[in-house]
């Protein structure tokens, strides 16, 4: 029997990037995924990429709009009737320096990385069964002090920190929640950022195993945060960044 047989679990962002691979991932392990996004057609090329069948459930949305949220949550409660994981992971970069910041990118990041996160773990809680396991996506970021990243770091310290906050609401619930706090992962969004050869390059040689990162790299930690493995740890958060934070 595979290890998620008979467990679902709830992807936000999960048609690209990290999200996908953490989908890839946990159907190869037997889950049944929901998958939520804002773009219902890389959603629907994702599907078609992932090829599980009725196993898979995509549902567009914008984790910004709570009552997107709400119509997500009761999508998913239609299809599956119980959640027993989530991976909290929809998110957005816009990098500058503070006095660069306009208040409608402001917006934009806190509302999908931060404000997006508390509504999708709030309105997922009712579903989840006793055993469940919600991980939300930090970053390597939240623990340095960029000029260029005053908004994305500020709200991403946010995410950990409500994990942390909440494990001791949940556990008495028997619902646990943890963070993984990626370094540079080779995404769309990293591209967008890194776009030279010399810039990834530069990123790359900060990384003490001497490589960026690939999605799978951060699915296996989430994977293992989701499933039974991990049932005694809660309010952690697992850096997946090559040792680029102790060396930096
Ligand atoms: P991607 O850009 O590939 O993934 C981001 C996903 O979030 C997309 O699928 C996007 O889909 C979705 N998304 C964005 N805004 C919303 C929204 N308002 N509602 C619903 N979905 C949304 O990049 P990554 O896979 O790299 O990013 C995944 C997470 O990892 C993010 O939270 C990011 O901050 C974090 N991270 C990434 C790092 C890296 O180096 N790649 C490093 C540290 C953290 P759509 O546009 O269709 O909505």
């Amino acid at each position: 029997m595979a290890e998620f047989d008979g467990r679902t679990v709830l992807i936000t962002g999960g048609g690209s990037g990290i999200g996908l691979a953490t989908a890839r991932t946990l159907l190869g392990s037997g889950a049944r995924v929901a998958i939520a996004g804002r773009d219902p057609r890389r959603l629907s090329e994702a599907a078609d990429e992932l090829g599980a069948g009725d196993r898979l459930l995509t549902v567009p949305t914008d984790v910004s709009d709570p009552d997107a949220v709400t119509r997500l949550m009761n999508a998913v409660l239609t299809w599956s009737g119980l959640l027993h994981g989530v991976f909290v992971n929809a998110g957005v970069a816009v990098f500058g320096p503070a006095s660069s910041v306009s208040d409608d990118d402001y917006d934009l990041v806190t509302n999908t990385n931060v404000r997006g996160a508390f509504h999708t773990v709030q309105r997922a809680l009712p579903l989840l069964s006793e055993g469940g396991s919600i991980v939300l996506n930090g970053s390597w970021l939240a623990h340095r002090g960029l000029a260029a990243t005053p908004v994305y770091a500020a709200g991403k310290a946010a995410v950990i920190n409500l994990a942390r906050s909440m494990a001791a609401d949940l556990g008495p619930r028997g619902i646990r929640i943890n963070a993984v706090s990626p370094g540079y992962i080779v995404t769309d969004m990293f591209l967008g950022i890194a776009k030279s050869s010399e810039e990834q390059e530069a990123c790359r040689r900060q990384v003490p195993l001497g490589r960026l990162g690939a999605p799978e790299d951060v699915a296996q930690a989430v994977s293992f945060l989701l499933s039974p493995r991990s049932s005694y740890i809660t309010g952690q958060e697992i850096l997946v960044d090559g040792g680029l934070i102790p060396a930096t």
